[in-house]
């Protein structure tokens, strides 16, 4: 392995911070109410996926922008090796309001962080801040979240790839990057070209605190239960009425409390009813299931099934259930081919990057492509914290780490 030219670390700050702050601009929530209606579900996410094929094509880059949106960018390697993909989202997250952002850059100097709506940052709850005094932190003013996922990553992938134009004395093979709409609403990966990729690896940048690299997320699937009653006049209803609405509110409270999101952490999975609707008549129950075991994946979709039977039975209600699996975990395929972690751990140490694997407890876009593709997808961090909310913030010394770490991965070869 040759690390001739990416052997330390090179500052990217001034250029990553005009990147980010200028697509925070960008008007990018995604709405989930519009998924299967329109692609990508909001107009903004157009205008800056065109923005950056633009500054794609600006730097000679081979770009494709498929008719469901999805940016390709391909950069021609000057040395052998496999394809190496990295890929960030444009949307931001409609947790809190996401469009009208104001970036604010700070100078920080240590304690808590007042934005100007008058939230506080605070140094108490956000304890890595201590390792950015004297740095440049990024937030909103606090009307509207930052945008860091995943402006953070697209800011990084671009500063690396006009390093890698600019600087053509450094060998690496082709690079594809890739930048997609709706990842927030869980379409993102709808309208991707899985038959044109040609990455053997690939690297979503997506991940939150710096040195964390997430190589597994969980099993997701979606339970849609289906339940059928009797309806009749209340006042004649002994012996003949069967309430669907009865009967999925029984589903909801026999489903283990304590194997819920908001009783679980680290390696527990979870059953979470999310929505219902009933008239009484006839109803539908959501239930996400989520695991990172494969068995207690499957084992729990099975006691979900065996549950809604058993109660529609009690009840002499008609029950139907199914089940979408959304994506699986991808820790068997990263592990199947581990020199994609590898390759980041070893420009990390080069590069003094202190980095520790870490399990999500959600998906990546990542997840879907090694699933379809079979090829390693780890997820890299940005350096941003308390996404999805009005405390977001960034650090621009772990952006530019991320660059640096990106660079080193295309230099060694992985
Ligand atoms: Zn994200």
């Amino acid at each position: 392995m040759d690390y001739a030219i990416i052997s330390s670390m090179k500052d990217f700050r001034d250029e990553l911070l005009d990147k980010f702050v200028y697509y925070t601009g960008f008007d990018t929530m995604s709405d989930p109410s519009k998924v299967g209606l329109r692609r990508p579900t909001t107009k903004g996410q157009e205008v800056l996926l065109k923005e950056l094929e633009r500054e794609l094509k600006a730097l000679s880059i081979e770009t494709t922008l498929n008719d469901d949106w999805a940016l390709k960018g391909l950069l021609k390697g000057n040395s052998k090796g496999r394809t190496i993909a990295f890929m960030a989202h444009v949307d931001t997250a409609d947790d809190v309001m996401g469009n009208g952002v104001k970036a604010q850059v700070i100078d920080y100097k240590g304690g808590d962080i007042r934005l100007s709506s008058g939230l506080i940052i605070s140094e108490k709850d956000n304890p890595d801040l201590r390792d950015y005094v004297d740095s440049k932190i990024i937030t909103s003013d606090g009307n509207t979240l930052l945008g860091a996922d995943d402006k953070a990553g697209v800011a990084i992938i671009m500063s690396a790839v006009k390093y890698l134009v600019e600087h053509p004395e450094v060998k690496h093979p082709d690079i594809e990057v890739y930048f997609t709409p709706d990842e927030e609403t869980g379409a993102g990966m709808d309208g991707f070209d899985y038959e044109k990729m040609k990455a053997g690896v690939c690297y979503t940048l997506d991940g939150g605190r710096e040195g964390e690299i997430e190589t597994e997320c969980f099993n997701a699937a979606t339970v849609t239960v289906r339940v059928s009653g009797v309806s009749i006049h209340l006042g004649s209803a002994r012996g003949v009425m069967v309430n669907a609405l009865t009967i999925l509110s029984q589903i909801v409270s026999t489903l283990p409390q304590s194997e819920s999101p908001e009783a679980t952490d680290g390696r527990f999975g979870y059953y979470s009813p999310l929505e219902m609707k009933s008239n009484g008549a006839e109803g539908v129950l959501e239930i996400f299931i989520r695991d990172h075991d494969d068995e207690i994946f499957n084992y729990r979709i099975e006691a979900v099934r065996k549950l809604v039977e058993a109660i529609a039975f009690i009840y002499k209600g008609k029950a139907d259930i199914s089940t979408s699996v959304s994506y699986h975990n991808m820790a068997k395929i990263n592990s199947m081919d581990p020199s994609a972690v590898n390759a980041i751990f070893s420009a990390a140490s080069k590069l003094g990057i202190d980095c520790y694997e870490q399990i999500i407890r959600g998906g990546t876009d990542g997840a879907r492509i090694a699933e379809v593709m079979k090829i390693s997808c780890p997820n890299i961090f940005t350096g941003g914290h308390n996404f999805h909310s009005l405390y977001e913030w960034v650090s621009l010394e772990a952006m530019n780490k991320a660059v640096n770490l990106i660079l080193g991965i295309v230099e060694n070869g992985d």
